[in-house]
This record gives structure tokens, C-alpha cells and sequence, in this order.
């Protein structure tokens, strides 16, 4: 997964080399997530601070419209990830069972208008204002 996501985290890309960090479940184990590489993303933080524990708190809703976390009801390799970008959201991507993300949605993935899923997603500064790395580091 660490490499899949350059070491760095998905949520914001910040690196996560020297900094606590957590391979997170995108559908929790309470709701049926496994540990397959397409529900593990890795997120700077844990479950005392940065980005992890905002995710899990489940605060943000642009989390599941990115596609960081999921409803229990759907499949981890169906539902793409929007990666961090410099100056606005990143690629859109799904996960792939061997553990790689890739720009075409498999068969079967809910039609997703790119364009349109990404409508208005956080800018750069903004997600760096919801987990902002200094917080990550002060906080643990
Ligand atoms: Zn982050």
C-alpha cells in the first residue's frame, strides 16, 4: 500500500516517512471492510490525531466523496478514489485487487461522471486547512 501511494498520504500528501502514519480501512471492520489492498489507503496520523482520526470521525463529508470512506453497502474496488493534487483534487482512481490504482472504472463500477463527482471538491488549501500537517505533528 505504501508504495502503491508513494508514501505519502492520500488525504492530503503529506509524507508519511518519519511521521506516524496508518493504513486506514475505507469500510470499517465493524461494517464488513476487509484487508484487501483496495480497502486499505494509507493516511498520515492515528487514532489520536491527523488525518486517520478525522477520517474515522467521519466529520468531513467530502471523506466519502472522495471515496476515503465508504457506506457498508459498497465494494471497495467499485468506488474510485479522488488523490490528493497540488492546487485542487488529484486523480480520480480505483483500486485494483493486486494493489494498484488505475484510471479506467472496471466493469461493473457505478458510472461516475469524473467531471462531475469532482464538481466541487476541496481545493489544495482547503484540505490542507481540515488536517493541516503542523496539527498532524503537534497533536501526536
Ligand atoms: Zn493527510
Amino acid at each position: 500500500m505504501l508504495e502503491r501511494d508513494s508514501w505519502a498520504c492520500v488525504c492530503c500528501g503529506g509524507s508519511v516517512t518519519g511521521q506516524p502514519y496508518t493504513l486506514q480501512y475505507r469500510k470499517p471492520r465493524s461494517q464488513g471492510g476487509d484487508n484487501s489492498p483496495a480497502n486499505l489507503i494509507t493516511v498520515l496520523g492515528d487514532r489520536y490525531g491527523g488525518c486517520h482520526l478525522r477520517i474515522n470521525s467521519r466529520v468531513d463529508p467530502w471523506d466519502e466523496a472522495r471515496g476515503l470512506t465508504l457506506s457498508p453497502h459498497q465494494d471497495p474496488l467499485l468506488v474510485p478514489v479522488t488523490l490528493f493534487g497540488e492546487g485542487g483534487p488529484g486523480v480520480t482512481v480505483w483500486p485494483t485487487a493486486d494493489g494498484r490504482w488505475v484510471t479506467e472504472a472496471p466493469a461493473g463500477a457505478a458510472r461516475v461522471s469524473v467531471a462531475g463527482y469532482r464538481e466541487g471538491m476541496p481545493s489544495t488549501a482547503q484540505i490542507y486547512k481540515i488536517c493541516p500537517p503542523d496539527l498532524i505533528s503537534a497533536r501526536i
